[in-house]
């Protein structure tokens, strides 16, 4: 079979490509390709040929989702209407035809089977024969696929699929809360626009909306995300989902544990949010005998358990990562009695250790608030504790503890310095265990042994000292601001 020139071997292949490099905008020669497929099934809709056309444009459906050129989708989406109407009332003698059981996966086999269909003495290695294949129904029904690739959910008997759309955010989303964002992807903009699509949800998408909203708030409140809108976000579209689900009640006897992992959970959203997605899920729960009836999974009582687990979660992340912090509770834990500093209890917290990940936000800010009331000795211990901390602290330390510590920091490498410094030997060096052990020596001698590199103590309270750690505290928080 000839198209003019063009044999169909060559255009399956040209079909083919556009099918594997779908995400172009505007592309000049798609267009042109589409739209010389629409015309031909246009002209006639219910012709010989249909099959061959119907197919094409489903192979070609994803890049009119993305970026067409004016028109192109509209002229296509006429044509498929136009051969479905034409075709499903023709009449044969089939019980079955292959479309019925055409999921996505089948798409990247279209052009291999395209050619072969109308070339009887090619190979032929399809289930169904060819007969089916090219049957004007088999045709009706590659329409249908095409117009439901274009427009999700505007036609029925299809079977279920995804959205191009639910597609690319699992695997936009997957990336991300793996650890491995795509190079394009803007992080805060793409939590953001999870809390948007849960406020705009359809009702009957809400439930898997919410689930994608619980899976990125693991995210935001894990210290990666140093902007306080996007948790705000997130907060605001929880809020305004609550109502749709109070108040709910249902005959559960109980109900499924959803996924705990981020990229499952995230995965279970987006194919719950949309119609094909959930017939997709029923399809293959029944087909595999795992995992819960829909109605259980997305049950408004779970939903609303769900929405206020993740609300309480981003409140209290948020008072943590971007409120005032309270530290008085750390008087207890650093101070003796008498009210002097817990010296060996500062020097083992502020040791380099993963241990120690988790008293490092508290702790420098509770050195950095209490070093403008302290005596000088008690000061450079609690700049060095801050700034070591400031290192311990991960993933990098939020916003409520950097404004507090950066402002000590700031007014310590502000402050006016002797030319000279008081001292003759050398300030005292940061490297972890040789600095433990001078610190503690040098803040209670009669207690702690001199350290294999001991230093006097008008070194260790030179200002001009205090200054330089200072400094360089302040040069690596500001990279982190610059950094976001
Ligand atoms: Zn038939
Ligand atoms: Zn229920
Ligand atoms: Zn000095």
């Amino acid at each position: 079979m000839d198209t003019d020139d063009t044999t169909l071997d060559e255009l399956s292949e040209i079909w083919e490509d556009i099918r594997e490099n779908y995400q172009e905008s505007r592309n000049s020669d798609y267009d042109r390709t589409v739209l010389d497929c629409a015309a031909r099934l246009a002209a006639e809709p219910g012709g010989e040929s249909a099959h061959v056309w119907t197919i094409g444009l489903t192979m070609m459906a994803p890049y009119l989702t993305w970026l067409p050129g004016e028109g192109v989708a509209q002229r296509a989406v006429a044509a498929l209407e136009a051969a479905d109407r034409t075709l499903r009332e023709q009449h044969c003698a089939h019980d079955s035809h292959p479309y019925r059981s055409h999921d996505d996966e089948g798409d990247a086999y279209l052009a291999e089977l395209l050619p072969a269909l109308d070339d009887e003495t090619a190979d032929w290695e399809e289930d169904r024969p060819r007969s089916e294949w090219r049957c004007p129904l088999n045709a009706a029904g590659f329409a249908r696929i095409a117009l439901d690739i274009i427009h999700p959910g505007s036609v029925t008997d299809v079977p279920p699929r995804l959205p191009m759309e639910a597609k690319e955010a699992i695997s936009t989303l997957s990336a991300l809360l793996n650890g491995y964002p795509k190079p394009w992807t803007d992080i805060e903009n793409e939590i953001s626009g999870q809390a948007s699509e849960l406020s705009g949800a359809a009702p009957a998408d809400r439930a898997g909306r919410l689930m994608v909203v619980r899976a990125v708030t693991w995210y935001a409140v894990s210290g990666m995300v140093r902007t306080k809108s996007v948790l705000d976000n997130l907060v605001g579209a929880l809020e305004e989902t609550l109502p749709h689900f109070a108040d709910a009640g249902c005959a559960h006897d109980g109900h499924p544990a959803l996924p705990d992992s981020g990229p499952a959970a995230a995965g279970l959203g987006i194919e719950l949010s949309s119609a094909g997605g959930r017939n997709l899920y029923e399809q293959s729960r029944i087909a595999s005998g795992r995992n819960p009836p829909l109605d259980q999974v997305v049950c408004p009582v779970l939903m609303a358990e769900t929405a206020e687990a993740a609300l309480s979660l981003l409140r209290t992340r948020r008072d943590e990562l971007f409120g005032e912090r309270d530290t008085s509770h750390a008087d207890a834990e650093y101070l003796r009695a008498d009210g002097r500093l817990d010296i060996g209890k500062l020097v083992e917290r502020t040791d380099h250790k993963s241990w120690n990940e988790e008293y490092a936000e508290d702790l420098a800010l509770w050195a950095a608030r209490r070093h403008a009331r302290s005596d000088d000795r008690d000061r450079i211990v609690l700049l060095l504790v801050a700034r070591q901390s400031m290192d311990n602290a991960y993933p990098s330390p939020p916003v409520s503890v950097v404004r507090d510590v950066l402002a000590t920091m700031r007014a310590v490498a502000a402050a006016p310095l002797p030319t000279e410094c008081p001292h003759v030997d050398e300030h005292p060096t940061l490297r972890y265990a040789e600095f433990r052990d001078a610190m503690a020596h040098f803040w209670d001698p009669e207690e702690f042994p001199p350290a294999a590199e001991t230093r006097s103590p008008e070194s260790w309270t030179c200002p001009r000292f205090a200054a330089a750690v200072a400094a360089e505290c302040v040069a690596e928080l500001v990279r982190l601001d610059e950094e976001d």
